[in-house]
C-alpha cells in the first residue's frame, strides 16, 4: 500500500491540467508550459502553497519554467563539469564530486521533489543533458578506499526520495567504514514533501550511532514553511538528526530586507539552523534569478547582523570549482594601529579594543 508520501509522488504536479487545480495560469505561463521540453513540477503539497493568482508568487517562480531560461548571457556552458571538477586527473566514479581532502559529495539520484528553476545542477537534474552513472556501490567502494575522507555529503537530486531500504543500506555501509565520522544529507523534502519523514524513515535515521547524521534542507522563502514543516523537522531532531538550511539568494524572491529577515527568523521558529546562503551560481539559463555578487553580504548587514538573533545568520558563500568561498559583510573592521583595533557595528557606531601583538 502506498503511503502518503508516495501518493504525493504519484500525483506529482507536472502537467498543465494538474497545475490548474492550484493556480490560474497566465496565457504566457500556459504557452511556456505547453512548449517546453524541460523537466518541471513539484508535489501537490508544495503546489498548494502557491498563490492562485499572482505570477510573481515566490513559490510559483521556483516551480514554473519561464521564457527567461532561454536567455543566457552570464551562465557558463558545461557548468557542472567545471564546478564538480569532473575533468580533473583523479579517477572517481560519477557519483563522487570532490573539492576537499576530507569530504566529498556523493550523488545518488537525479530525481527531485521539485525541479527548482534556479537549480545549479540544472544540466543534470532538470534538462537531463548530462548523463551520469549512479552506481551507488562504485561510490561506496571508492569511499572505502579513501581513508582520508571523514565526511560524506549524500546529495542528488534528492536522496530522501530513495526508499527506506536503500537509505538504510547506504547509511549502514558508510557506518561500517572506520574513517567515516559523519554523514550528511542534502534534501529539499522537509520543505517540499514533509510527509516523507515517516516513522519508517525515523527508524532508519534514528538509531544511536557513533556516526551522526546531519540534514541540510533548502528553503528560500518564508511561505515555504508550514506547520507540516515544523512537524517534520521536530521528528528529525527528535531522532537525533541535526537540521540546517542552505538557502539560495534569488532575485525577486528573497533579496529584499524584510523577506530575507523573515525567512531566517521563521527557519529558527521551526528549529532549522540557517547554515549557508548561496550566491546563485552561474549555471546556464538562470541569469534572471541572479543578483550582483555583493547583494548577500548587504542583506546580512542590513537584515540580520545586529537586527535579529545571531543564530539566524547563515554564512554567505559562493560555491566554485575550488570550494565554497565566503562573501560576508566587511563594514566592521575600520582599521588598526599599534595600540588599537577599530571596529564598527551594524548601526555605524564605532569602538576600539587593544591591538594585541603576536
Ligand atoms: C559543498 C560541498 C561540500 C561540503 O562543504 P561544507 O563547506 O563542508 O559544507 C563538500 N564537497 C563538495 C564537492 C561540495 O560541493
Ligand atoms: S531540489 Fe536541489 S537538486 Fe533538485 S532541482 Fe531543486 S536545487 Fe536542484
Amino acid at each position: 500500500m502506498a503511503g502518503e508520501w508516495q501518493d504525493q509522488l504519484i500525483n506529482f504536479v507536472n502537467s498543465i491540467e494538474r497545475l490548474k487545480q492550484y493556480i490560474n495560469l497566465t496565457p504566457e505561463e500556459e504557452k511556456v508550459l505547453s512548449e517546453t521540453k524541460t523537466t518541471w513540477g513539484t508535489t501537490p503539497y508544495f503546489a498548494s502553497l502557491m498563490d492562485r493568482d499572482d505570477p510573481n508568487c515566490p513559490i510559483r517562480r521556483q516551480v514554473l519554467p519561464s521564457l527567461q531560461e532561454h536567455e543566457n548571457r552570464f551562465g557558463m556552458q558545461d557548468y557542472l563539469l567545471w564546478k564538480e571538477n569532473r575533468t580533473t586527473e583523479e579517477q572517481r566514479p560519477d557519483t563522487i564530486a570532490r573539492q576537499y581532502r576530507d569530504r566529498v559529495a556523493f550523488t545518488v539520484t537525479q530525481t527531485c521533489g521539485i525541479y527548482c528553476r534556479h537549480c545549479f545542477r540544472k544540466e543534470l537534474v532538470v534538462d537531463g543533458d548530462l548523463k551520469l552513472d549512479f552506481n551507488v556501490d562504485d561510490g561506496l567502494q571508492w569511499i572505502a578506499e579513501h581513508p582520508e575522507v571523514r565526511d560524506v555529503l549524500i546529495t542528488g537530486g534528492d536522496p530522501f526520495l530513495l526508499s527506506d531500504e536503500q537509505l538504510e543500506y547506504l547509511i549502514s555501509k558508510l557506518r561500517e567504514l572506520p574513517h567515516i565520522e559523519m554523514i550528511r544529507f542534502g534534501t529539499r523534502l522537509p520543505i517540499v514533501l514533509p510527509q516523507r519523514i515517516t516513522p519508517g524513515l525515523k527508524k532508519v535515521l534514528g538509531k544511536y550511532h557513533r556516526v551522526p547524521i546531519w540534514v541540510n534542507t533548502q528553503c528560500n522563502h518564508p511561505n515555504e514553511i508550514t506547520e507540516e514543516t515544523a512537524k517534520a523537522v521536530f521528528d528529525l531532531l527528535s531522532c537525533g538528526v541535526n537540521v540546517g538550511n542552505q538557502a539560495v539568494l534569488l532575485k525577486g524572491i528573497n533579496d529584499d530586507v524584510d523577506t530575507f529577515r523573515e525567512l531566517h527568523q521563521k527557519l529558527l521558529r521551526v528549529r532549522i539552523k540557517p547554515y549557508y546562503l548561496f550566491y546563485c551560481e552561474p549555471a546556464p539559463g538562470i541569469d534572471h534569478f541572479r543578483t550582483p555578487v555583493e547583494k548577500g553580504a548587504e542583506l546580512i548587514r542590513d537584515a540580520l547582523r545586529g537586527h535579529t538573533t545571531g543564530l539566524a545568520q547563515p554564512m554567505h558563500v559562493i560555491a566554485t570549482n575550488i570550494g565554497k568561498i565566503p562573501l560576508m559583510p566587511d563594514y566592521y573592521i575600520i582599521g588598526k594601529d599599534d595600540e588599537s583595533y577599530y571596529l564598527r557595528n551594524h548601526k555605524g557606531q564605532e569602538t576600539s579594543i587593544p591591538n594585541m601583538p603576536e
